[in-house]
């Protein structure tokens, strides 16, 4: 069985392809399609945002399709940069300029008011119509410099809680055993396993 993911973002990609290693499903990303169109994110939530690519894209491609929409939700900024935070810093924004916008607003911060949740929203949709929402969340702290080299985004400068190092630091293999990501995809995973059973019935995906 082939998933698609709605995301033209490899590194979203590589942490749900890890996540999903076990099913027997080939899990593909719009890169492979070259006629669907780009889905606008104008919606103002998370949600909003996964339904509307989830709907659009398993509707041209006719066939199931999953989208994730994530951000960072920051304490001392009421919330920000939430479902705006691929942009933060512009139009033409990078996961640095976005991580020294962060740190440049909580510059006079102090270390008990830098929490911060990151969330992910998975939709799951079939030919246009959802099969369901997922979603995860995990909370941390913002540290005070860009930490290590793994993972993306926000990576370098958020510590989960319970934890001293950054996302960045800890590798991709720990960082998916607690992320919000890997939180909102056990979600998603039933979902995928109870759509595979209804159109294959006891043929459906099974755990290797
Ligand atoms: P979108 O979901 O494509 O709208 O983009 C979400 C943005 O949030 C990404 O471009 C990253 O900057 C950030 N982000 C989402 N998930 C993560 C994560 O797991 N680690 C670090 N940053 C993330």
């Amino acid at each position: 069985m082939e998933l698609v993911v709605a995301t033209r973002n490899q590194d979203k990609l590589k942490e749900i392809k890890m996540f999903l290693k076990g099913l027997p499903i080939k899990v593909i990303s719009l890169n492979s399609f070259k006629d669907v169109p780009e889905v606008i994110e104008d919606g103002k939530t998370l949600q909003a945002n996964a339904r509307k690519k989830a709907i659009q894209v398993s509707r041209h491609l006719k066939r199931l399709a999953v989208a994730d929409d994530s951000g960072l939700e920051i304490d001392a900024l009421g919330g920000r940069p939430g479902a705006y935070s691929a942009r933060f810093a512009g139009k033409d924004a990078t996961y640095s300029s976005n991580n020294e916008k962060v740190l440049r607003l909580l510059k006079a911060v102090p270390g008990s008011k830098r929490k911060a949740c990151f969330r992910c929203v998975i939709a799951a949709a079939d030919k246009g119509k959802v099969l369901g929402i997922a979603e995860g969340r995990c909370r941390g702290r913002i540290g005070f410099e860009p930490k290590g080299r793994s993972g993306f985004g926000y990576d370098p400068i958020f510590v989960p809680n319970g934890h001293k190092k950054t996302f960045a630091e800890m590798g991709i293999k720990k960082k998916n055993k607690i992320s919000h990501r890997s939180k909102a995809l056990v979600k998603a995973k039933k979902l995928i396993i109870d759509f595979s059973e209804t159109c294959f019935g006891s043929r459906g995906l099974h755990e290797r």
